[in-house]
């Protein structure tokens, strides 16, 4: 028996008392039962509310699991912006304890330069009364940014009225830096494009104007030649000396303008691709400059060298470039000693050219293959300077690297790469 069962049959026993014989009032028997029957309604309706108030502890509790480790920060702010709650994602990304967030400004934590764009995002969620979403930068506790997307929403209490925001902070700084490499891939494919139009026009403009060049320059040389055999002795020594500068300007001019339009007609060949062995590239070159390997006494060896895949000719020339430079830039006292050797580096071959010469100082290293660049007073030792930038021009096409090594009145020692390409 329940406690209100015991007091409705105390009820009943004081009311027998009350009419002295034991009966019961009708009306207070029917009243007692209706206490009864509401009664029990109270008690299932009490019951109801208990397994309410049941469910409603599991959803609060599944509520406060889904804020807490959401993936995106969560962040609940009053009306004055000022921010009352935030999940557990939301302090990781501001990178400050939440002592350091809560009672802040939401405002405080976004750089100068994003605030005014944050406040209009602001505006416009409770203005349209709709889910907003802007991209904002954070100032973390290490001083480091975070770029994020905010989704800002209003918050609407139980009597329907505006009671401030809920935030979710989305990190998206890790898409942007994806976003940048492939915004600087493409500027880079881009310019990759503008420089091989920019590269096939210039050869075009090199190749046109050191070929029509050459015409005048002929003319002018042959005169100057002429006026030289014709007036040499017969004016005075200055004249002498002047027609002397004409015909060899003239003359170096030449020379300058076919190296020219050798380097631009670099490239050329590169439809022309064959497997043959760079021990006969060398051997060609070698017959090339025989006459000054002979006249220079040269001592000039080689290890065996490998089959390689590009175009013959073109190593032709890059050999025969190097060795040229070997035997005139050799040191007077000896003969030159040049040794060609190779080794394989992974999926290259690196060729050296070495020599016993006068040798280069180390700040020339990359001087020396740029166009007409030279170290020596013109007249000391021949040449115009585009030997070694066509060298480096036709390695370069071929997808390897050109340096070189050396030490001043020892000698210095040239590599070149090829790359290694399987016979199919
Ligand atoms: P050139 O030989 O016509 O001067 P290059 O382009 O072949 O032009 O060489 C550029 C410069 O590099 C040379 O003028 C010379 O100063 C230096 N150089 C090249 N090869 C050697 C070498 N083997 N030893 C010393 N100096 C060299």
């Amino acid at each position: 028996m329940n406690k209100a069962d015991k007091i409705y049959d105390i009820t009943e026993k004081l009311l027998h008392e009350v009419n002295g014989e034991g009966v019961i009032s009708e009306n207070i028997i029917r009243l007692v039962s209706e206490l009864r029957i509401h009664q029990s309604k109270l008690e299932m309706q009490n019951k109801e509310l208990q397994k309410a108030q049941l469910s409603l502890n599991k959803s609060r509790r599944k509520y406060i699991d889904l804020y807490n480790f959401s993936p995106v920060g969560l962040f609940t702010l009053n009306k004055e912006l000022i921010i009352t709650d935030v999940n557990v994602e939301g302090i990781l990304l501001l990178g400050r304890g939440k002592s350091k967030i809560i009672n802040r400004s939401f405002v405080n934590f976004i750089t100068e330069n994003f605030q005014i764009k944050f406040s209009r995002c602001m505006k416009r969620t409770l203005e349209t009364m709709e889910n907003q979403n802007c991209e904002i930068e954070f100032i973390k506790g290490d001083s480091t940014y975070l770029h994020a997307n905010i989704k800002s929403r209003i918050i609407i209490d139980e009597n329907g009225d505006f009671n401030g925001f809920q935030i979710a902070v989305n990190d998206i700084s890790v898409d942007r830096v994806v976003e940048a490499l492939k915004d600087s891939e493409k500027r880079l494919k881009d310019a990759v494009e503008e420089l091989e139009i920019f590269n096939a026009e210039l050869q075009n403009y090199s190749f046109i104007t050191s070929h029509d060049l050459q015409e005048p320059l002929r003319t002018m040389a042959s005169y100057a030649g002429l006026l030289k055999k014709r007036y040499k002795g017969r004016i005075d020594d200055d004249a002498d000396d002047f027609i002397e500068y004409i015909v060899g300007g003239a003359s170096r001019m030449q020379r300058m303008i076919i190296g020219l339009h050798n380097y631009s007609n670099v490239g050329n060949k590169t439809a022309d691709l064959e497997y043959f062995s760079a021990e006969d590239a060398l051997n060609t070159s070698l017959s090339n400059l025989m006459y000054k390997i002979k006249k220079y006494h040269a001592h000039v060896t080689n290890d065996p060298l490998p089959v390689i895949y590009g175009n013959k000719e073109d190593i032709t020339t890059v050999f025969q470039n190097l060795i040229d430079n070997a035997l005139k830039f050799r040191k007077k006292v000896f003969s030159p000693r040049i040794h060609i050797s190779v080794q394989q580096d992974d999926d290259e071959y690196v060729f050296s050219v070495k020599d016993n010469g006068i040798g280069i100082e180390e700040q020339y290293y990359g001087k020396i293959f740029e166009i007409f660049k030279r170290l020596h007073p013109i007249g000391k030792y021949q040449g115009v300077g585009i030997g070694l930038a066509i060298a480096k021009r036709i390695i370069n096409i071929y997808g390897g690297y050109i340096w070189v090594e050396s030490k001043v009145g020892v000698g210095s020692t040239f590599y070149f790469t090829v790359k290694i390409t399987e016979k199919q």
